[in-house]
């Protein structure tokens, strides 16, 4: 992997251009590892891709053949995945959603609308009944998770913006008795972020279908799609301990043998844990300097392309790659790896174990395939953007 990462950053920096500033995405190993996915999923449970991880052109294409859908979280993601991908089925989250969007999603005939609100399950009733035409929707809820470990980043299970209160089911389910417009399909679940634990994962799976087998019985409600979110989790330390998607899917048949679904589908929307790994940013470093007994490698880039560790406050992991040396060198020493903004929070790791380093090397930060280039504040300070490289 390093040898062809090397030659595509080689392939950059021809001897007359700018110092390297790029992202690096391996098509190729996307593919394998969405296939890997797959291959080890129960019957009877299908994959979507939350597009907001990752929504560039060439990774949508890479995914498409191996999930059932992408996931649309705004307006703006739902309009690229229908330009790029209109043979896709689509299924359109996220709270907030303006009358337009949802308007313009009925054009677009999306699979699911992702109700978040009674507000937002009024607006469907009115636009089904304008439009005269039938609005398939899965209600997102918010649940009480007792017992089970929060991760750092939880969307539900508290307090939040998101999903309906299951005290608004009653309301909810009366709304949609009244418009027969509405076709209810089931409901979505999308409680954190950031899981690394398969064995949590597997029990708030299970609190999952015990809350809606409630429900089933208490309303006489059928479910052809029960959406259980993403969130399983990438390891951002050196120790690398991903979820573990294949002991995850092992438990999840085991799960659904022993609670009776139906004709249920179990769907996954999952983001972070696909495109992760695909990632690279490289950097070329452009000055190294001691400041007060401390050392410092100033990369071309920052955090204004790969926000990634100023939004996650941690160290993020990288190798170096040894480019044409150009000046000042060291080795052995710790080193904190900064970018080019007028800020101290332009850190992408600090105090970092290195042995050698020098001007023109590459640092190369792995696991860039998500939430990366996409969530960075990229026009503070009006730097050029990074340029982007495929491996395929
Ligand atoms: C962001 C998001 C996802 C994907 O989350 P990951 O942690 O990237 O897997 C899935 N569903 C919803 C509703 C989301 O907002």
């Amino acid at each position: 992997m390093k040898h062809r990462l090397k030659q595509a950053i080689e392939s950059m920096a021809s001897p007359a251009s700018q110092p390297v500033c790029a992202y690096i995405y391996d098509l190729a190993s996307l593919q394998r590892h969405v296939a890997a996915m797959r291959s080890v999923m129960p019957e009877n449970t299908q994959l979507y891709y939350a597009a907001k991880a990752n929504p560039d052109r060439k990774i949508l294409a890479t995914l498409a053949p191996w999930v059932e859908g992408f996931e649309a979280a705004s307006g703006g993601e739902l309009d690229w995945l229908h330009e790029t991908h209109p043979e896709m089925s689509l299924i359109f989250g996220g709270p907030g959603k303006l009358e337009s969007e949802l308007a313009s999603a009925l054009d677009k005939n999306v699979e699911y609308f992702h109700v978040e609100s009674l507000t937002e399950l009024h607006r469907l009733a009115q636009l089904s009944a304008e439009r005269d035409q039938q609005v398939p929707i899965l209600l997102r809820m918010n649940i009480p998770l007792e017992g089970i470990t929060l991760t750092k980043l939880a969307m539900g299970g508290k307090p939040s913006p998101f999903g309906l209160d299951p005290q608004d089911l009653d309301s909810a389910l009366a709304l949609i008795r009244r418009n027969p417009g509405l076709l209810f399909q089931g409901f979505h679940f999308h409680m954190m972020s950031h899981q690394l634990c398969a064995d949590t994962h597997l029990e708030l799976i299970q609190l999952y279908f015990a809350t809606v087998q409630g429900w089933c019985e208490e309303y006489g409600l059928n479910l052809p799609i029960l959406n259980v979110g993403g969130g399983m989790g990438i390891d951002y330390s050196e120790q690398g301990n991903h979820f573990e998607w294949e002991k995850f899917c092992r438990g999840l048949a085991v799960l659904m043998a022993q609670v009776n679904l139906g004709d249920t589908r179990v769907r996954f929307e999952c983001g972070r844990f696909i495109t992760a790994a695909c990632g690279y940013y490289v950097m070329e470093v452009l000055d190294i300097k001691h400041n007060h007994g401390e050392c410092f490698a100033i990369g071309h880039g920052g955090t204004h392309h790969f926000r990634t560790p100023a939004a996650q406050s941690h160290d993020h992991p990288f190798f170096v790659l040894e480019g044409r040396k150009r000046g000042k060198a060291i080795s052995q020493e710790p080193v904190t790896l900064v970018g080019q903004l007028c800020t101290p929070k332009d850190v992408l790791a600090a105090r970092q174990p290195v042995n050698d380093l020098a001007i023109g090397d590459y640092l190369v930060f792995p696991l860039a395939g998500a939430y990366a280039w996409n969530i960075s504040h990229q026009n503070f300070l009006m730097h050029a953007p990074p340029k982007v490289c495929y491996l395929n």
